[in-house]
């Protein structure tokens, strides 16, 4: 039975014209304004940021990339980037293991310690690597968009995660079955070279986070936090609770809520019914300890090195 539950078949889906969070709040699935940083009772509505990189330039080099390699019946132009980086050979050969999926904001794609049913290459869904201890506290170990997998233990050969994953950001993955997967990594060598580097990367971003949650402050961790998820929504906005940022950063839901409240009272951001606008990326950025740089270096240097990898 493939646990987990993480969304339903949209293969084909067209993409509405909405922004992510207009397509979230259509679902109902936000809640209520966050009265703390939002006391005046004005939500910013304006124009999203989009004065930082986003990810739209790369999904334009993807739906290029895969537009060249269309066969007759690929209807997966995947937007993952290790999908987009295989060599046509391997991507025609994983294509009938392939299914696109819509991933909800909050759903469980696999729990701890379960045996994981799939693997998943998101597209503009974004997931979450959460550990929990005994006494429910729970902090973030990782974040998995565009650039990755989720279910990289199953490449590590192992079965299940010590960690649950959480989907924080609505939207589509592409969904291979656990079965299927280990079977192409024994024919596949182009997938396992690019896992392998894509691996690496991930944790050197894992062991910076360690670092970041003993040494950097919740304002500059918020920070960061809220800069990686607006790169990811690629539009300077996103859908996101209060609750929900305590849980990924380990940290009180008032500590958060001042930390937020500053950001906002200094225009670096608005927030309004789970809405989170970045208004002035440069400043936040200021305000975010080392680690959303070396993280976006990371994973930069991670794209640019695939293509050469899977050719290798
Ligand atoms: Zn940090």
């Amino acid at each position: 039975m493939h646990q987990g539950v993480a969304g339903s078949n949209v293969r084909g889906i067209h993409r509405s014209p909405q922004s992510r969070s207009q397509r979230e709040s259509t679902s109902g699935t936000f809640g209520r304004c966050g009265t703390r940083w939002h006391r005046n009772g004005e939500c910013g509505a304006g124009h999203i940021d989009s004065g930082w990189p986003d990810r739209h330039t790369g999904r334009k080099a993807i739906a290029k990339l895969s537009k060249r390699r269309a066969a007759p019946r690929i209807d997966l132009g995947a937007e993952n980037v290790i999908l987009s980086s295989l060599p046509l050979d391997d991507y025609k050969r994983l294509l009938p293991k392939l299914e696109r999926v819509k991933l909800t904001r909050g759903h469980l794609v696999y729990r701890a310690h379960r045996k994981i049913e799939a693997v998943y290459f998101p597209e503009d869904a974004v997931v979450t690597m959460v550990d929990a201890l005994n006494d429910q506290r729970t902090v973030e170990v990782g974040t998995i968009g565009r650039e990755g997998m989720v279910g990289i233990n199953i490449f590590l050969a192992g079965a299940a995660s010590p960690d649950q994953a959480i989907v924080q950001l609505s939207g589509t993955a592409i969904r291979m079955s656990a079965q299927d997967f280990r079977r192409e990594l024994t024919v596949g060598a182009a997938l396992q070279r690019l896992l392998l580097a894509y691996a690496r990367a991930l944790l050197a971003v894992i062991s910076q986070s360690v670092a970041c949650s003993q040494h950097h402050t919740i304002q500059q961790r918020l920070a960061r936090w809220l800069l990686t998820f607006r790169d990811y929504s690629g539009g300077g906005e996103f859908m996101m609770l209060q609750s929900s940022m305590a849980a990924m950063l380990g940290a009180r839901r008032e500590g958060i809520t001042e930390a937020a409240h500053k950001l906002q009272t200094a225009s670096l951001i608005s927030y309004c019914r789970g809405r989170i606008r970045v208004l002035d990326g440069p400043g936040l950025g200021r305000k975010s300890c080392e680690c959303y740089r070396f993280i976006a270096r990371q994973y930069a240097a991670l794209n640019l090195a695939l293509k050469p990898i899977a050719r290798a």
